[in-house]
């Protein structure tokens, strides 16, 4: 089976996660902070906070942005349910913007139009998350434009993104959002087995998601509210959580970034020889605008359904009946059932729906040699025939 993404470990990973194994700390010791600050200086963002997983990181960020009970928070509807899971976990309302037909991603026309009619209702945001769906960076200057006039926080959810740039800037360098959200999870771009990491330039949100990923607990003499009764002395200031990051994954993960440009750039060698290869199937191949240098976590394809004889279900089986490990990224956030229990209907945001509908996303991932990626172009072949 040719999974549709993999993670690629090499001997020098290995042996990092070896050392910090035989060594004094396995967790809270020195490679956190040196992940940290490896990723943050790749972005050129000021601060770096590693957690346990994207979705802590995104829990976090809300926490850290003062989101509430009575807040609003909008997502895109295509995208895996933890960007807008975390909105709820903060007791928040959550809603979503339909995408754009072109790029998948949340469409900034769309966010416009619900936002004015949202500040007639006085039911304005609190936190908008832009998901950069597959690795390609939604539209940040015009949203952050938007966000500057209606007055909402963004939380840019580049689960897919690490090695993207928009604008020739790394994203996670925060231009045009308070916070960066980065996933470590083997199908992603670089891995730490699991883990998440925030980016921001904002001492004070760093600050609050340090407490908040370990217990809301400081030994921090500025953070105390009275002096130290001694050595021994912590205090609790906040209700946070246990979502360390452990010295092994941070470990995984400063040695996996020294590949990740090379990661992104075999990706992009990949894309180009799927869009020659695929050209003259029914098929949409992804789009990429010219001011996005995406990381490519994904190559979503859509069927031309009006020109195949199969049905969309019909081909993904065939598709993995003869080895291909294909996946669908997403079904649409609103349509699970406990969305629904919350009132979202089929119909709510056709864009999203109708992507759904057609969308298979085939393997693409740094491990992917070209003689496994002519046997993909093979089977899809045979099952269009
Ligand atoms: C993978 C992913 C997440 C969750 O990441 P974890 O590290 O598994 O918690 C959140 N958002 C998007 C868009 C993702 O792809």
């Amino acid at each position: 089976m040719i999974p549709y993404g993999r993670q690629e470990i090499n001997q020098t990973d290995i042996d990092s996660v070896i050392e910090v194994l035989k060594s004094d700390f396995l967790t809270q010791g020195p490679q956190v902070p040196l992940f940290e600050k490896t990723v943050a200086n790749y972005c050129s963002a000021e601060f770096g906070v590693a957690v346990n997983s994207a979705t802590s990181a995104l829990h976090i960020a809300c926490l850290a942005l003062g989101l509430d009970e009575g807040d609003w928070l909008w997502t895109s509807p295509n995208t895996f349910v933890a960007s807008a899971n975390c909105g709820l976990y903060c007791g928040a309302q959550v809603d979503f913007v339909d995408i754009d037909p072109q790029t998948y991603n949340l469409c900034a026309d769309a966010l416009e139009h619900k936002l004015i009619k949202a500040k007639q209702e006085n039911k304005l945001p609190k936190i908008v998350i832009p998901v950069h769906f597959s690795g390609q960076s939604c539209d940040m200057r015009r949203i952050h434009l938007l966000s500057q006039e209606y007055g909402f926080k963004i939380i840019e959810d580049a689960s897919h993104a690490i090695g993207g740039k928009y604008l020739n800037h790394s994203i996670g360098g925060c231009q045009y959002s308070d916070i960066t959200v980065f996933s470590f999870h083997p199908v992603k771009i670089i891995t730490t087995a699991e883990g998440g990491l925030a980016t921001t330039n904002q001492s004070s949100l760093a600050e609050k998601m340090q407490l908040l990923r370990s217990h809301g607990v400081t030994r921090d003499s500025k953070l105390m509210t009275k002096e130290a009764d001694g050595g021994w002395y912590y205090q609790q200031v906040e209700l946070g959580f246990n979502y360390r990051m452990t010295e092994l994954q941070a470990a995984l993960g400063v040695s996996q970034m020294q590949r990740l440009d090379e990661f992104v750039a075999k990706r992009h060698e990949l894309q180009q020889r799927y869009h020659e290869l695929l050209k003259d199937m029914p098929i949409k191949l992804p789009y990429q605008f010219l001011d996005s240098y995406s990381a490519l976590h994904l190559y979503p394809i859509q069927l031309e359904l009006e020109n195949i004889t199969k049905s969309h279900a019909q081909v993904f089986d065939e598709l993995r009946e003869k080895g291909l490990g294909v996946n669908l990224h997403y079904i649409p956030v609103h349509t699970q059932p406990y969305y629904q229990n919350m009132g979202f209907k089929q119909g709510d945001f056709p864009q999203a729906e109708r992507y759904y509908s057609r969308a298979i996303s085939i393997p693409l991932y740094q491990g992917l040699t070209f003689e496994q990626q002519k046997q993909v172009v093979a089977v899809l072949q045979r099952v269009f025939h």
